[in-house]
């Protein structure tokens, strides 16, 4: 059977190169900092009365908007 030039891996008609632990770690941080960033932003944008918005509610924002953006990421993949 063929060997994949790049994972030397077999070469099946299905294949596909295992992904770098790397590159899977970092498009999980890169997907948690963009999930955490657009949380932030909807808590300004959805605040009714532009009132003061305190640390606890913004963190709380920023950790839920990346734990759903990991989510996502993880739940596309597979
Ligand atoms: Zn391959």
């Amino acid at each position: 059977m063929a060997t994949c030039p790049r994972c030397k891996g077999h070469l099946t008609d299905s294949h596909r190169c295992p992904r770098r632990p790397i590159f899977v770690a970092a498009e999980v941080v890169a997907a948690g900092v963009a999930g955490g960033m657009a949380g932030f932003l909807l808590v300004f944008a959805f605040d009714p009365n532009g009132r003061q918005i305190s640390d606890m509610e913004s963190l709380m924002s920023v950790v839920i908007g990346a734990c759903l953006a990991i989510w996502v990421n993880r739940a596309l993949r597979s």
